[in-house]
């Protein structure tokens, strides 16, 4: 089908919750993508991070099809091989705890926020999150993200939230009460432009969250499996959360989610306290398990930190020649490029134009998120497309 009768049919049929760009993909493999025209661009943004090792990995491939052979769906009445597996996996590059599996990462969050709830109850039930945070669509999800727009017009909203500045622990202590049970942050906001938290301001508010019996969730559904150069983002700051969230790349393409319960909290959930029903199903588990090989056995969150210095390096150097870039931040793979300019979505624009895809994000900030496993190749492709979209902007 062609693009034009695509969108007709979702005119016609599908909810407009979205904008969506004029694309149609109908073929990915690793970097590359092709559209419905048989259109090719190198994706730098792959599914929002979803794709996070790449589209059709093998790895990923080979694991979902020998499973598809098997069986698709076993009740959470029962017990499955692969969901125990990839807990392990979990538990074995995170920290000792217990895992729940959920499909997407609203649902790891809320996961959490009931995990928060649970333990606090009856006397305590705030919950701390930070402005321009973003932990999802569900209401009490987007009651927790710190950010207007998603929320309006969906009142009355939860109870029990509060917003506080990001990277301000001043700030963070002034909003505790005797009502404070957790408070829930991304290592690296996403959404909100990637702002890359301060180590010192993660390590003040750990010790802060033991003092205090405070729960410190970290939502990694965009930081996890190994985007920023270490498997989950907090172990950059030397602290343990209570509990972390997981989903976006965890898959390899597959929907899964998860929360991840440090041994120290797990007997908070008890046996009929939550439960989801495909939550952690043999496919999209054989597809977890083929990311975790993929990042283990070829060697990726060292290809992420080097990729990510080359990165960062090769967009330094067309700030050079084009002063509209403000600078650069991030943290591995997962980059933020400040442009000096109301509305950097044209630059997105025309970088799809010029066949590259890239995302735009708080107005000026330009998302740049390659799979994990990218090549200086890829990336040198990559830099000259964004170049030549800057020439024909500025
Ligand atoms: C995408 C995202 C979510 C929401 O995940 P869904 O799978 O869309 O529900 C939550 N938190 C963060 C940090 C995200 O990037």
């Amino acid at each position: 089908m062609h693009l034009n009768e695509v969108k007709k049919i979702y005119e016609q049929y599908v909810l407009p919750t979205y904008t969506r760009q004029d694309l149609c993909l109908v073929k990915g493999d690793g970097i590359w993508v092709e559209d419905s025209e048989g259109n090719k661009y190198i994706d730098f943004f792959p599914g929002w991070a979803v794709s996070g090792i790449g589209h059709r990995h093998p790895r990923v491939i080979k694991r979902a099809s020998e499973q598809l052979d098997k069986i698709l769906h076993v009740s959470n009445n029962y017990y499955n091989e692969l969901q125990g597996l990839v807990a392990e996996k979990i538990i074995k590059h995170s920290f000792p705890g217990k895992v729940f599996f959920a499909n997407s990462g609203a649902e790891a969050n809320e996961g959490a926020i009931k995990l928060a709830r649970c333990y606090g109850s009856p006397s305590r039930y705030e919950i701390i999150t930070m402005e321009k945070s973003f932990h999802g669509r569900t209401l009490a999800t987007l009651t927790a993200t710190g950010q207007d727009k998603v929320k309006q017009g969906f009142s009355p909203l939860p109870e029990g939230f509060k917003h506080v500045p990001f990277n301000d622990i001043t700030a963070f202590k002034n909003a505790v009460t005797d009502k404070t049970v957790a408070v829930m942050l991304e290592g690296v906001q996403g959404e909100g432009g990637i702002n890359v938290a301060d180590k010192e301001y993660i390590r003040q508010l750990s010790e802060l969250c033991r003092k205090k019996d405070i729960l410190l969730i970290f939502d990694e559904v965009q930081t996890c499996m190994g985007r920023t150069g270490e498997m989950f983002v907090y172990k950059h700051f030397g602290i343990e959360p209570d509990a972390i969230t997981l989903a976006k790349s965890l898959g390899g393409g597959f929907p899964i989610g998860a929360m991840v319960v440090n041994d120290r909290k797990k007997d908070v959930l008890k046996a009929g306290s939550h439960a989801s029903t495909f939550g952690g199903s043999p496919i999209v588990c054989a597809a977890a398990l083929g990311v975790f090989e993929a990042i283990e056995e070829d060697g990726l969150l060292n290809n992420t930190r080097k990729m990510g210095e080359y990165l960062v390096a090769s967009i330094l150097k067309l700030k050079e020649s084009y002063s509209i870039i403000d600078g650069i931040r991030g943290l591995g793979l997962m980059i933020g490029v400040k442009m000096d300019m109301e509305d950097a979505s044209i630059v997105a624009d025309e970088c799809f134009k010029q066949g590259l895809l890239i995302n735009c994000t708080q107005k000026n900030i330009l998302r740049i998120m390659p799979p994990i496993t990218v090549t200086k190749e890829d990336i040198d492709i990559a830099v000259e497309k964004l170049s030549n979209a800057l020439e024909k902007i500025t």
